[in-house]
């Protein structure tokens, strides 16, 4: 079977942690790929995944969805292509995986569990995979298989091997866009603000036009500013500076000026680079709100840093801030702060959206019903959401605990304990009543 090109899509929310991927239903239809086949998936790396079904609206897209794992495994980034053709996945002999960044105590039920688990994966040697249990991603690294070269499957024969020391040098990505509910637009806008300049120069170049140096980002606390800042850096591959505006101001004292000229000194010397000053209205309020020297000397500079930004476009500075008519217009003028982008709190559709994204990775028992929960929080931000997803496992815990499902007291505790606990809709009904 010949190559197929894809364009990388992100993953629903619902996938986000599933070593699987969506096709083009079109493509799926003329090339003859079938839900449950293996891929094998050329990027700037190979790698390998299982097909589910494609979704209606991604008819005609020529689109493949992976999530954020997958994109590392085959070294690319939403937007660029991959090639993709059906394999015939071999039975693997050996597999050794070792977890990254963490130590991990390995008994031969944890062995089981692990293998059991991996029979949802297709694997090449090399690849990272993400295993949950309760809700917590344990990540290791593929460090050998046999054979090598192949797209394998765990068999019963499969001699699996787990590491207890870390592999170092893989990093995983701490917020990529599946982690991020609801904000579509924002995404996309932010998408095109930053990320393709940083990635693209040449592009901007060509056409003539100068890159955003800095963009606003306008909206409550809690609904999900820093994520994208963080999520655009990190798809961008750049550098990530995250600075906030009272802090600089206090904890700085009297060197607020020089502490903002190390961070777009630090910036510079890591670019591609993005600064990230969160409620930047402490640093630059309007001026007729300042009082003092200090004040408006630290807008002064601030002022003074944005406009000798040379990198065209290698380094943005994303402000955050809940109080738009806070911020000193001079710095939203041409070159400075001159886009901006409005987050809004989540509708009951953003809500189940990011119900679903913070309960994705919980054992949920099947009373538990996002849509009527989404339904009841009208009102909460996404960090609520987040908290009450927090509060309801809390509860769930607390309860297997009681129950003697969990003895804190064993070093280990045992996988079939473990899935026995469930988080249910009890539970988030009593931690919203919190
Ligand atoms: P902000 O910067 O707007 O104050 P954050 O981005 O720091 O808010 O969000 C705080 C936490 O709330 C996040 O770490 C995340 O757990 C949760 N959260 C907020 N908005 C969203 C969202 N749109 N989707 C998913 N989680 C969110």
């Amino acid at each position: 079977m010949s190559w197929i090109e894809l364009r990388v899509a992100e993953s629903k929310a619902r996938d986000a942690n599933r070593p699987i991927v969506r096709l083009d239903p079109n493509v799926m239809e003329q090339s003859g790929i079938m839900v449950g086949d293996v891929l094998e998936i050329m990027g700037r790396r190979r790698t390998a995944a299982k097909v589910w079904n494609g979704l209606p609206e991604d008819r005609g897209k020529g689109i493949i969805r992976m999530n954020s794992i997958l994109r590392k495994n085959a070294d690319v980034s939403l937007n660029e292509t991959v090639k993709v053709r059906k394999v015939d996945p071999k039975p693997a002999q050996a597999v050794k995986l070792a977890p990254i960044s963490m130590t991990i105590a390995v008994d031969q039920n944890f062995l089981q569990y692990i293998k059991q688990r991996l029979r949802d994966y297709v694997l090449v040697e090399g690849d990272v995979i993400q295993i949950y249990v309760l809700s917590q991603p344990l990540t290791f690294q593929v460090v050998q298989a046999r054979p090598s070269n192949a797209v394998l499957i765990i068999t019963d024969d499969t001699q699996l091997q787990i590491y207890e020391k870390p592999v170092s040098g893989v990093k995983i990505p701490p917020v990529t866009w599946e982690d991020i509910g609801d904000l579509e637009e924002a995404k996309q806008k932010i998408r095109e603000l930053v990320e393709l300049p940083l990635r693209h120069p040449e592009l901007f170049k060509h056409l003539g036009i100068e890159p955003p140096k800095g963009i606003l980002l306008f909206g409550p606390p809690g609904t999900g500013k820093t994520l994208l800042a963080k999520a655009v850096a990190n798809e961008a591959n750049a550098y990530f500076i995250a600075i906030n505006g009272p802090e600089i101001m206090s904890k700085y004292y009297g060197e607020s000026e020089a502490k903002l000229r190390e961070i777009f000194e630090e910036a510079k010397k890591n670019a591609p680079a993005i600064i990230f000053i969160d409620e930047i209205d402490a640093i630059a309020p309007k001026r007729e709100e300042v009082t003092g020297e200090v004040e408006k000397r630290v807008v002064a500079q601030l002022l003074t840093l944005m406009d000798g930004l040379q990198e065209r476009g290698q380094i943005v500075v994303i402000g955050a801030t809940n109080r738009p008519d806070a911020v000193d217009p001079a710095l939203r003028r041409p070159g400075r702060f001159d886009r901006e982008i409005w987050i809004n709190p989540p509708d009951i559709r953003g809500r189940y959206e990011i119900l679903q994204i913070h309960t994705r990775n919980m054992p949920l028992s099947p009373d538990v019903d996002l849509r009527k929960l989404a339904e009841m929080t009208h009102g909460y931000t996404g960090a609520d959401i987040a908290a009450l997803a927090k509060e309801a496992a809390m509860r769930a815990l607390r309860k297997a605990i009681q129950e003697g499902l969990v003895d804190l007291n064993q070093p280990v505790i045992p996988a079939e304990n473990l899935e026995k606990i469930k988080v249910t809709m009890q539970d988030f009904l009593d931690a919203m009543r919190e």
